[in-house]
């Protein structure tokens, strides 16, 4: 099964809650993990089992980071605010960084994030 992350900035939640609902029962067959307030909004909103990191500004992307480097992680959609500064972008950088050395994709945007589910979907098709 394959193991998705889910981090998205604040102003870009809504159409993480919006992504999460019209791909529900695809990320049902999915091992799900976000960092702490995504996470939280997916499961109040749908009906999809977190698993719960850190909230992003205190770890939660290094949290994910660390596991993206144990190789347990197969995508990532990180739906991040382009026109806001965070407070945490080293580590933002970081968690980039590390799926760039690990080939660990990752989509920032809501099309390409419905690339990187299907194509999750697809690899995990029988041949
Ligand atoms: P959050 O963290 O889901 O806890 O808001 C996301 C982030 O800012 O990286």
């Amino acid at each position: 099964m394959p193991r998705v992350a889910l981090i998205a900035h604040d102003d870009e939640k809504p159409i993480m809650v919006a992504l999460a609902r019209e791909y529900e029962s695809l990320l049902s067959t999915f091992d799900l993990v976000a960092t702490g307030t995504t996470g939280e909004r997916i499961a109040d909103e749908t009906g999809l089992a977190v698993e719960r990191k850190e909230s992003g500004p205190i770890g939660g992307d290094t949290q994910i980071g660390a596991e993206v480097v144990e190789g347990r992680i197969d995508g990532i959609v990180f739906l991040r605010d382009p026109l806001t500064a965070q407070p945490h972008e080293p580590d933002i950088t970081a968690l980039l960084r590390l799926c760039d050395v690990h080939d660990v994709p990752m989509a920032t945007t809501r099309t390409s994030a419905e690339y990187l589910l299907d194509g999750l979907e697809r690899r995990d098709e029988p041949s």
